[in-house]
């Protein structure tokens, strides 16, 4: 990535930070819920990618270390100040929003922006935007992630990122696995049944390709960082 494409990514970072802090702070006045300030766990302060955020809208973090108490510990850096956007309460509450505010939602499959009449377009398409922009060196990444059932809310009020190093897949696919853990709610699902953890990124899979082997090894790496036989 290009220094001046970082300091653009970063500075759209700070801002979204402190938009999301003031509604974590509940002094927002239109959203009341949506995001929270979470401690935060990962091997080391260049792993999380959060050091350009120290000193312009975070803490830095501290050495801690993780005792599981059955024999397994882990030397990991704490961020105390990391924002978790709970997803499905925030799109709602900024849908509700939007349409009190008299912006009108069309669902609707385009071909080409030229259906679109309005003056600005924000292309929010995902992959779509491979058709839409004629991009063909677009990709698509493949992501393997476990939701939790039935679990203690209050004991999984954290965040924690571990990644392993880049692989392939059986297909030759660019693979990266991770562990993570956080507070992930689905809308309308159970109060308790909060929490996922993951995950891969694969670089060009497909439902053609679904890796599905990775949801195993998901859960051992999940085992593995706690000890856990
Ligand atoms: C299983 C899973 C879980 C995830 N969980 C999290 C999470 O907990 N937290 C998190 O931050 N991120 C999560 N992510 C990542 C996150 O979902 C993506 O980063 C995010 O959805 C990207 O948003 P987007 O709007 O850019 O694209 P998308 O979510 O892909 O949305 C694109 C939209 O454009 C529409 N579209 C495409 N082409 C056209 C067209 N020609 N005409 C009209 N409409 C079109 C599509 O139908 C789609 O609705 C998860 C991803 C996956 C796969």
């Amino acid at each position: 990535m290009t220094q001046k494409l970082k300091s653009i990514i970063y500075k759209i970072g700070f801002k979204a930070y402190k938009f999301y802090k003031v509604i974590a702070d509940k002094r927002h006045p239109h959203f009341a819920d949506g995001a929270v300030v979470l401690p935060t766990y990962f091997e080391n302060r260049d792993d999380s990618g959060l050091e350009p955020y120290v000193g312009v809208v975070m803490e830095p973090a501290k050495d801690v270390v993780l005792d599981f108490g059955n024999g397994t510990t882990r030397y990991m850096v704490a961020y105390d100040d990391v924002i978790f956007v709970d997803v499905s309460k925030m799109m709602t509450a900024l849908a509700d929003y939007l349409k009190k505010n008299k912006v009108r939602f069309i669902k609707k499959k385009i071909h080409s922006f030229s259906q679109i009449r309005d003056k600005f377009i924000v292309n929010c398409t995902g992959i779509g935007a491979k058709e839409l922009s004629s991009d063909d060196k677009m990709l698509s990444v493949q992501g393997h992630l476990i939701m939790l059932k039935n679990q203690k809310v209050a004991d999984l009020q954290h965040m924690i990122f571990v990644y392993f190093k880049e692989k392939a897949t059986k297909s030759g696919q660019k693979l990266t696995r991770s562990f993570y853990i956080f507070p992930k709610h689905l809308p309308n699902s159970g109060v308790n049944d909060v929490g996922v953890i993951g995950a891969t990124f694969i670089k060009g899979a497909t439902s053609l390709t679904p890796n599905q082997e990775e949801f195993d090894i998901v859960l051992k790496n999940a085992k593995e960082f706690y000890g856990l036989k």
